[in-house]
């Protein structure tokens, strides 16, 4: 019988994780949770395809400003001499354009999770985007100490190994986005569901 609260969720090893040799480290963290991998592949996207993962909604794109704005101001960082404006709607777009090139840089690593509360369970695994802020335990606090003061300065995006989807409406879409009609597969874990 299925549980009420069975999702799928979305995985996806960024190139950072991908470089720093950590997909099995990954795979064994979703695995050893009791969450099932139902599909599994590595791929090299393009830029059409990280293009079309990313929102494109001006609230968004917005947000994205708003946070290096206020990344700028905590450090006493020169806004200006950096984008040539301190306006968020302007910064935002520049940001998401870090964020497309660092994810074409490498290879990276799809996945689909299945599991109860699969959705948040894997969020908790993954640990704050931030991953300085990451909780020691979780994939970003225990690989990484990136942050934004240092990848805003440096024009990139913040570099947190894994992307995992939020909520399972965008679980669904983004498993829709990458791997369109291809196989989910299905099958029982000893101790989970048999
Ligand atoms: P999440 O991936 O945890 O849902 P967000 O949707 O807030 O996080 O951000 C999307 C991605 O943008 C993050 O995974 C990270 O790589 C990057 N990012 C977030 N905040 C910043 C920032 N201030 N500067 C640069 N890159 C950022």
């Amino acid at each position: 019988m299925k549980h009420p609260k069975e999702e799928k969720t979305f995985i996806m090893i960024k190139p950072d994780g991908v470089m720093k040799g950590l997909i099995g480290e990954v795979i064994k963290r979703i695995e050893q949770r009791d969450l099932k991998i139902i599909a599994l592949e590595m791929f090299q996207p393009t830029f059409e395809d990280v293009d079309n993962h990313y929102p494109k909604k001006e609230e968004w794109i917005t947000r994205l400003g708003h946070k290096t704005l206020s990344t700028y101001e905590q450090y006493g960082y020169d806004l200006i001499s950096d984008f040539g404006t301190n306006k968020p709607e302007e910064i935002g777009p520049e940001v998401r354009k870090w964020l497309i090139e660092f994810m074409t840089s490498a290879p990276m690593v799809k996945m689909v999770v299945q599991g109860v509360h699969a959705v948040d369970v894997i969020r908790k695994i993954s640990g704050n985007t931030l991953p300085y802020k990451a909780d020691m335990g979780t994939i970003r606090g225990d690989f990484s100490i990136d942050s934004p003061a240092l990848a805003n300065k440096e024009k990139r995006a913040v570099m947190n190994i894994v992307h995992a989807s939020e909520t399972p409406e965008e679980a669904e879409h983004e498993i829709k986005h990458w791997f369109g009609d291809k196989e989910l597969f299905s099958y029982h874990r000893f101790g989970v569901d048999m």
